[in-house]
């Protein structure tokens, strides 16, 4: 028997193994099946080389789980090592500069393994003691047993293992015990070794006999060794792809498309990337891509691997040259990750394009599942936006798909106002927005529909892209103010303005978080409406913007602030203005004569504030009391009309916004009506 020290420079490794890789700790069964599945490959390509010339035989890895010795055991037929093997390979680790390294890398467990080559000594994570017996295949080789107690000292002695290959048993430390543990251990199998090259069986496979399951002879592989993305694309049809979906996300709606990523230069990857339908809620969609080293899996946290917007991917990508043991803010930096990251972007870009190209009725029929993805890598990644401009779709109100240059063609001659700019219109609901759509087709404008998750934010970004263009929501004012073809507005008599406003003013509700501005406009007498609500295009998309980003409630907590546009051309509102002529007009007009004397006096007064400071005051105070008079008789008046009423109740009906009391007083005013 012989007896040494493992050669470590730093005083033990083992605690630190423990403690700084702690939560990741599963891994330790990745890294002894990975060096299984390694030392197996490796002596086949011996055996196809002619180095090894035996029989490769039995070439499963095997998994087992002891309950009552609590040990877990990987066996594998591979290369096996001999006594100098295990002296160079295991017992001498390389250790400088563990501590700083290991306190920068606390919480990465991947680039701690990979940076000392520390894969076998996982084993300590979760046991106490470590066996290794193995024997070489190399010709005339005898078995060894290595054995370890969780110290830097090590034992190791002959044994008589009559087969080559290597057994690795873990006795597991009591802290660890969750993880001996058949389902424990198959939980971790099916999370990390799926696709693995090599058959790895746990367990044999049961049947039912006798009504009770019973355990056959045949191992229970758990592994598919050449799964879809190692393939050919051309050796696979649409199924196979639908399947290995359906393997990868049991829960999920079959995917949209996929692409098959195949590159060997200038680095190596393969993988396959679905679009997955995604309805709303872009973040419980995030974390589904996995990354795979050589079939083996290693995370599915790819940030900083690819850009953000294709996190909302689905799919695998194996690639041997992501350098696992670095920081994740150190990989954004990395050249091969770089260009990884590009290339990805590239092929989706040029994957979306192709089917556009090429069918485009379907790339039609799914945008409404692909637009939200498109947004998003358009919003954040330069380089996708100028590919997409391309395939980009805008739908309109009656489900019509337009390409950006499309439509700016449509709408080009009949939608540029008096200033040169282009003004593109959009409602985001259908329904509640109905008059507005009807009012601007009338015009013969075309509206689109803008009812996404990202719309608002996206029709920010192309108002910046695009030239001189403007987008505006049917509803953010009159048709003809939000295209202006020329100068001409029919201005109201200021004095007939004050009055009308009044007379609405006095008669509006009161609606939670709710404003109103009541303005008086000649819109002409074909119009229908007496009365348009109307809400600022900035005021809404300022609060719509708040919706999505956190750190913004103020604006969310705003109250929505609404015009009410009073058609003084309309005949019901010219019945209204004549009877308060008839009924008021002597008491109103001599106040409102009043008023803008008094206020002709004070500006002149105003040129010198501070000589007449006091007059001023005074001056405010009487108009302040002229006011709240003609109010009040305005008020008076108002509240006898309920014509008045009537038609505010009815423009807020229109736009959902007669609720409760208000609007069973509506329904009872107007079956009294009738
Ligand atoms: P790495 O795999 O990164 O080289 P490990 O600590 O996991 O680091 O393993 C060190 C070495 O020990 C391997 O490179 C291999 O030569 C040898 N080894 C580990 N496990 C086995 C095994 N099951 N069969 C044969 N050799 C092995």
């Amino acid at each position: 028997m012989q007896k040494g020290n493992i050669g470590v420079t730093t005083e033990n490794i083992f605690p630190i193994i423990k403690k700084f890789l702690y939560s990741d700790h599963e891994i330790f069964l990745r890294e002894l099946i990975s060096n299984a599945v390694d030392a197996t490959q490796k002596l086949k390509t011996l055996s196809s080389v002619g180095e090894f010339k035996g029989e490769l035989g039995d070439t499963v890895v095997r998994v087992s789980v002891n309950k009552e010795n609590n040990t877990i055991t990987i066996s594998d037929h591979g290369i096996g090592m001999t006594e100098e093997e295990i002296d160079k390979y295991i017992n001498q680790i390389a250790f400088s500069g563990a501590t700083d390294f290991m306190e920068k890398y606390q919480n990465n467990a991947n680039a701690i393994i990979g940076h000392f080559g520390l894969g076998f000594y996982s084993a300590f994570m979760v046991a106490d003691k470590v066996e290794l017996i193995t024997k070489s295949y190399k010709e005339g080789s005898e078995a060894v047993k290595w054995t370890c107690n969780g110290n830097p000292e090590f034992e190791i002695e002959k044994a008589d293992k009559t087969d080559r290959g290597t057994d690795i048993i873990l006795h597991v430390s009591e802290d660890c015990r969750e993880f001996v543990d058949d389902n424990k251990i198959k939980g971790l199998l099916t999370k990390y070794c799926s696709f693995l090259p090599v058959q790895i069986a746990f367990g044999k496979k049961t049947e039912w006999k006798d009504g009770k399951s019973v355990e056959t002879d045949e191992d229970n592989i758990i592994n598919d060794v050449e799964p879809l993305w190692t393939k050919k694309p051309s050796e696979l049809k649409d199924e196979d792809y639908k399947n290995f979906y359906a393997k990868l996300y049991p829960m999920q709606d079959e995917p949209l498309f996929w692409i098959h990523l195949n590159v060997d230069f200038p680095f190596h990857l393969t993988g396959v990337l679905y679009f997955p339908k995604i309805k709303s809620n872009i973040e419980i969609s995030r974390n589904k891509i996995q990354l795979y080293c050589n079939q083996v899996f290693v995370t599915d946290s790819v940030e900083g691997i690819v850009p953000d917007f294709l996190t909302l991917l689905h799919g695998v990508i194996d690639s041997p040259d992501i350098p696992l043991n670095v920081s994740r803010s150190y990989l954004q930096s990395d050249s091969n990750v770089k260009k990884i990251s590009t290339y990805i972007t590239k092929k989706v870009a040029d994957r979306l394009q192709s089917i556009f190209n090429n069918d485009r009725k379907q790339f039609e029929e799914k945008w409404n599942d692909l637009k939200i993805f498109i947004n998003y890598g358009m919003l954040t990644d330069e380089e996708f936006y100028k590919k997409s401009t391309k395939f980009a779709l805008l739908k309109d109100t009656d489900n019509k798909y337009f390409t950006f240059e499309e439509y700016q063609t449509l709408i080009k001659d009949n939608q540029t106002d008096k200033d040169g700019t282009l003004v593109y219109l959009y409602a985001n609901d259908v329904n509640a927005q109905y008059t507005y759509i009807e009012a601007a087709k009338a015009k013969g404008y075309n509206v689109l529909l803008m009812d996404g998750q990202l719309d608002v934010p996206t029709l920010q970004m192309l108002e910046q892209k695009f030239e001189k263009s403007r987008f505006t929501r049917v509803d953010s004012d009159i048709i003809d103010n939000i295209i202006k073809k020329d100068d001409t507005t029919a201005d109201v008599d200021s004095k007939l303005q004050d009055v009308i406003s009044t007379v609405f003013k006095t008669q509006l509700p009161v609606i939670e978080k709710t404003n109103f501005d009541v303005q008086v406009k000649a819109l002409g007498e074909s119009s229908e409406q007496p009365i348009v609500i109307t809400q600022s295009e900035y005021m809404r998309r300022m609060k719509d913007v708040a919706a999505l980003q956190p750190g913004m409630a103020f604006y969310g907590e705003m109250p929505d602030m609404y015009s009410i546009i009073v058609n003084s051309d309309h005949k019901l509102v010219k019945r209204i203005i004549e009877a308060e002529k008839a009924e008021c007009g002597n008491a109103v007009d001599p106040v409102i004569d009043e008023i803008s004397k008094k206020n002709d006096e004070l500006s002149s007064l105003r040129e010198k504030y501070d000589e007449n400071k006091d007059k001023i005051e005074a001056g405010d105070k009487e108009i302040d009391e002229l006011r709240k008079k003609k109010e009040s008789i305005i008020k008076e008046f108002a509240d006898k009309q309920s014509l008045v009423k009537q038609l505010i109740d009815i423009a807020l009906l229109q736009n959902g916004m007669l609720k409760g009391q208000s609007l069973s007083q509506f329904i009872k005013r107007t079956i009294d009506m009738i």
